[in-house]
């Protein structure tokens, strides 16, 4: 919450502020990237009084976790993100609405989308949650060169730049395949030494 007193109603009004404030719950994009709760957010406003209300103008800079989209590496960045919002005085609100009875529902969502100052302070929370989804990535990669993983075998390719699966790979397993028969031939000699053993084991 906000306070608006010391800025007075007084339309043209200025007052600058920094801030900051611990992240609430859930700041970011839901699985992919955020905020996470209680780390420090830097706000920088500008609080600007006009007629119907206070226009908010600001910055929000805090850390983001996340998971890289091609590596699935953990990931972290700054966000900064900026906002613009106009918070309105009730009283305001209620000399612009007309006499008429308010019946269209596209009127009332339109007034759902507003926001209030209450007693002169404000909640910057709903922009902040907006403003930072807005700011972040949907798509975080740990750097934008990240090779991502093998689509075959899974490895890092960053982490092995040599890294790749071609015909030659596939003619090597054809002969390891082959070298694995005959280590199944020598198996089976061991086998029958085993089964040797066992029979002398057994007398
Ligand atoms: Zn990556
Ligand atoms: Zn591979």
């Amino acid at each position: 919450m906000f306070d608006t007193h010391e800025l007075g109603r007084r339309p043209g009004a200025l007052q600058k502020l920094t801030r900051s404030v611990p992240a609430p719950k859930d700041l970011g994009i839901a699985g992919v990237i955020g905020t996470p709760e209680g780390v420090p957010v830097e706000l920088a406003l500008r609080l600007e009084s006009v007629m119907e209300g206070v226009l908010i103008t600001g910055t929000a800079r805090a850390a983001a976790e996340g998971e890289c989209v091609r590596c699935l590496e953990p990931l972290s960045q700054e966000v900064a993100a900026d906002f613009q919002e106009m918070f309105s005085y009730h009283d305001a609100d209620d000399r612009g609405r007309t006499r008429a009875e308010p019946a269209a529902d596209a009127e009332y969502s339109e007034d759902d989308d507003r926001l209030f100052i209450e007693d002169g302070l404000f909640d910057l929370e709903p922009v902040l949650r907006d403003a930072v989804v807005l700011a972040l990535p949907m798509q975080p990669v740990c750097r934008e060169t990240c090779a991502g993983l093998c689509s075959t075998c899974g490895i890092r390719l960053d982490e092995n730049p040599d890294h790749h699966h071609d015909a030659v790979d596939i003619r090597w397993a054809a002969l390891q395949g082959l070298a694995e028969t005959v280590k199944d031939g020598e198996k089976d000699n061991m086998g029958g030494a085993e089964a040797g053993v066992d029979e002398k084991q057994e007398k």
